[in-house]
């Protein structure tokens, strides 16, 4: 039939508010986009932006991205060097701190935890999203259900407008306001917690990395394998080449004498602490003195002015679930059940298994396909019974399903991974009392099935538990 005379699709019936336009936000609103259902976009920054810094999407995740929809994949394969002649990738621990040798190696895959600078690959995604999808400037203060008992929820932004929406899916980051409203303001997940570790990032020129340590160890182009991560006591260093080997990431993550961040300035109420301070070379220096010389080097490579990041995170005080509840005894915004966190917002990690915005890709991927499922349902609730006051209620108590759906499938593994990320960390910097930070065949049996609980995911059997989960809540 000529598409002329193809009769219009019928009208989508929910309209979803993302809060944050990071790598969380930028991916469910492509997978929304994919799957037809509306949504707006909201970021209070001037434009899509994320630091020039290295990341890498582990297996888990590039499958992830290949269901939320295959042209953001093949948009992800474009941005990732793609390594000729199909061989295994490894990451490589070197005692960074004695002979710098590799102690272990950790089979990854092939062209498998591709890393690249995120501002690339989010560049790159945001491309993909329909022009006027994307609300910039527009700071969430505050949430609240429309009066009348039209299930839909009024969202407003610090300059005082408002907009609404049937669900809003709070992808706002650790500092997470959503969160915050979701669970009240006196909830201790309500904030995150210091990790008492700190890192230093930056890209360095490769030519001076590779004149360092050899192509060996540093380029994507070299034939032997290129991650690397060299530990020592209270220290370690990641490496890997970004930019089509324009530049080597590294990553300096140092555990700090003083366990309590000094660097913030606690402004209170609603307003995130400072999670950077000002750093410099010697201090980076400090971390790795008695180190192996080719380390002090490499560090030695950063630049002289440095921003100190403090590693927060989710651990001491997890979110009890990830959506809200009508009654909120702790205080909550009262729309809870139509608001939801994910990625960061949910379940911040520190660095160290590399999986945050991987796990965010994974909430983002069951939260469209369980989006998705309300629309399908509420298409055949139209037909059925049109339009009127008892398809409104029921778009409401779908779209709560939904997010319970979505609670119910990732909770467990979202939880795990703060603590696992820093179990693996005290292995590094050898912290952990039961493990010779020199035994290296421990160290690296802990860390590879913490690695490997999150690699070997199936993801596609995320997606169908999803939906099995929402049935099994709508029929509740
Ligand atoms: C040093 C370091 C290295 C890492 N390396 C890796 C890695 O290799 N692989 C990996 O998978 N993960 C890695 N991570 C973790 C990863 O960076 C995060 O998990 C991920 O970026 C979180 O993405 P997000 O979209 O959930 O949150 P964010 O990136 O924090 O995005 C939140 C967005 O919400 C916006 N926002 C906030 N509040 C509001 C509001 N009230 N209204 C409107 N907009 C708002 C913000 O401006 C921001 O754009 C690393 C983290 C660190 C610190």
């Amino acid at each position: 039939m000529p598409s002329s005379t193809m009769p219009s699709p019928p009208k989508p019936p929910i309209h979803v508010a993302i809060i944050g336009g990071g790598i969380t936000g930028v991916i469910l609103a492509l997978g929304l986009q994919h799957r037809n259902i509306p949504f707006t976009l909201y970021e209070r920054l001037p434009a899509l932006t994320e630091l020039g810094a290295g990341i890498g999407f582990s297996p888990n995740a590039e499958r992830a991205l290949a269901l939320v929809d295959p042209e953001v994949h093949r948009v992800y394969k474009r941005v990732a060097p793609t390594r000729a002649g199909g061989l295994m990738e490894y990451f490589q621990w070197a005692d960074g701190h004695g002979s710098n040798e590799v102690v272990a190696r950790l089979a990854i895959g092939v062209d498998a935890f591709q890393g690249g600078r995120r501002a690339d690959f989010v560049e790159a995604w945001a491309a993909l999203v329909e022009g006027g999808r994307v609300r910039f400037g527009m700071e969430l203060v505050d949430c609240r259900m429309k009066e009348g008992g039209d299930g839909r929820v009024v969202m407003r932004f610090a300059d005082g407008e408002e907009e609404e929406a049937d669900v809003v899916i709070g992808c706002d980051g650790i500092h997470s306001l959503t969160r915050r409203l979701i669970l009240g303001p006196s909830s201790p997940s309500s904030r995150p917690s210091y990790t008492g570790k700190y890192c230093y990032r930056s890209l360095v020129p490769m030519a001076h990395a590779t004149a360092l340590l050899g192509p060996a160890r540093t380029t994507s182009r070299s034939k032997s394998l290129n991650r690397f991560l060299y530990l020592g006591p209270d220290a370690h260093v990641v490496t890997y080449p970004v930019a089509r080997d324009q530049f080597l990431n590294v990553l300096l993550v140092v555990t700090d004498p003083d366990p309590t961040w000094r660097g913030g300035k606690g402004e209170g109420e609603g307003k995130e602490r400072h999670h950077t301070a000002p750093g410099d070379k010697e201090d980076a220096l400090r971390a790795v003195e008695g180190w192996n010389p080719a380390i002090r080097a490499l560090v030695g490579l950063l630049p002289d002015a440095l921003q100190k990041w403090a590693i927060f995170d989710m651990h001491e005080h997890p979110a009890p679930r990830y959506y809200g509840l009508d009654q909120e005894g702790g205080g909550g915004c009262g729309c809870g059940s139509l608001l939801a966190v994910a990625g960061d917002a949910a379940h911040a990690a520190g660095p160290h298994l590399g999986s945050g915005a991987g796990f965010g890709v994974e909430d983002a991927l069951v939260l469209a396909e369980l989006l998705e499922a309300v629309g399908e349902k509420l298409q055949l609730l139209q037909q059925d019974e049109g339009e009127g006051g008892k398809e409104k209620k029921k778009k409401a108590d779908l779209c709560r399903a939904a997010l319970v759906a979505y609670n119910n499938v990732r909770y467990e593994r979202t939880q795990w991974l703060p603590g696992a990320t820093r179990a693996v960390c005290a292995l590094f910097h050898g912290q952990n009392e039961a493990v010779r930070r020199d035994d290296w065949d421990t160290v690296m049996q802990e860390t590879s099935k913490r690695f490997h609980t999150i690699w070997d995911y199936d993801v596609g059997e995320m997606v169908e538990e999803a939906r099995r989960e929402f049935e099994k809540v709508v029929g509740a």
